[in-house]
């Protein structure tokens, strides 16, 4: 299955994706942790992304568009993949549509996890990970185990400033791409304010799956 995961940041789509992930048996293929991790490794592509993250900002198209698509090349995501992050402009959609095409594929859906702009910035501002584990946490709605509690961290663009940018991002840059797979058929939306597990159950129904 070829599926994408899209909404406002901290719709919990990292989270659905990890769930999402093993029932469906495709990778999780996040350009937010690909990003983070050229970052962490300071390879030229993180030293170039830095400042664009740490602002709130995107990553310039052609930088995040060839390190997704050399992604999709690798062999695990022969069977499908769930993309989560990408695509974030009309630009990034196109650029997909055109390598899936050249490859003879198409996607099965692209799922909208829907939350209001007020929950977003509430969730932006509790979220902590854990750099352990990867797992994802909230201050006050889903607060991490003791064992864990001293090591989480916050992620460095989820300040109060960045955190404003990345939302009118969204509403600027990433909502136009969404007429573009509902004009497809292929467009998908969840309420994203229910637990993460109905949440999950809610996608896996829209999929066909089983919950
Ligand atoms: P995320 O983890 O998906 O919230 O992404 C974190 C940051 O990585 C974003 O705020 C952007 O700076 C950058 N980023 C991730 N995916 C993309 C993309 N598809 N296009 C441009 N920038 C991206």
């Amino acid at each position: 299955m070829r599926l994408i995961l899209i909404g406002p940041p901290a719709s919990g789509k990292g989270t659905q994706a990890e769930a999402l992930k093993e029932r469906l048996s495709i990778p999780h293929i996040s350009t937010g942790d690909m990003l983070r991790a050229a970052v962490r490794d300071a390879t030229p592509l993180g030293q170039e992304a830095k400042g664009y993250m740490e602002a709130g900002k995107l990553v310039p198209d052609d930088l995040v568009i060839r390190m997704t698509l050399e992604r999709l090349q690798r062999p695990d995501a022969r069977a499908g993949f769930l993309l989560d992050g990408f695509p974030r402009t009309r630009a990034q959609a196109e650029a997909l549509d055109r390598a899936l095409a050249d490859a003879g594929l198409g996607l099965d859906a692209v799922v909208l996890v829907d939350v209001p702009d007020e929950v977003v910035l509430e969730r932006m501002t509790g979220r902590r990970t854990d750099p352990q584990t990867g797992k994802i946490y909230h201050t006050v709605y889903n607060p991490p185990p003791p064992e864990a509690a001293d090591r989480v961290v916050q992620r460095p663009d989820d300040n109060p400033e960045s955190v404003r940018v990345r939302l009118d991002k969204y509403h600027q840059e990433t909502e136009p791409v969404i007429p573009h797979y509902e004009a497809e058929g292929l467009l998908k939306r969840v309420d994203g304010r229910a637990s993460p597990a109905e949440v999950t159950a809610a996608i896996l129904r829209i999929l066909g799956e089983e919950a």
